[in-house]
């Protein structure tokens, strides 16, 4: 009478150490692997930041003023007074190369890893 208890409870211990085990991998992965937020206004480096942490960055431009927020390891554009707001409409981005541009304002938002700026790189590309 009181067999599916038993069940319910090794399901969710199975549970629970699968979540465990996923949560550890993925802190590795984030050690290995460490991701930067960099923004760019008039093509000239303004903030760059590890997608990490949470963290707001107000831009103000002759165009405008935009406002990129990190938050849970992804960046999104949270404000921005530009006329089409395209900027806004892509959404939280989070993946190496990933961009938002918000064109009316020059303003660049792009996501790297920590090995793009490696001479590495040079010689593939070479
Ligand atoms: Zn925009």
């Amino acid at each position: 009478m009181k067999k599916n208890d038993g069940i319910i409870i090794g399901a969710i211990l199975v549970l629970a150490v699968i979540i465990y085990f996923t949560q550890q991998w993925q802190n590795r992965v984030d050690e290995n692997n460490k991701l930067y937020v960099e923004i760019y206004v008039n093509n000239e480096l303004y903030d760059r930041s590890p997608l990490n942490i949470d963290k707001e960055v107000v831009i103000e431009t002759d165009g405008g003023i935009n406002v990129v927020k990190i938050e849970n390891q992804s960046v999104v554009m949270k404000e921005s007074n530009c006329p089409n707001k395209i900027c806004m409409k892509t959404g939280h981005i989070h993946k190496p190369g990933s961009t938002i541009v918000c064109l009316p304002h020059q303003v660049y938002v792009q996501i790297v890893g920590d090995d793009n700026e490696g001479e590495d790189l040079d010689a593939i590309s070479e």
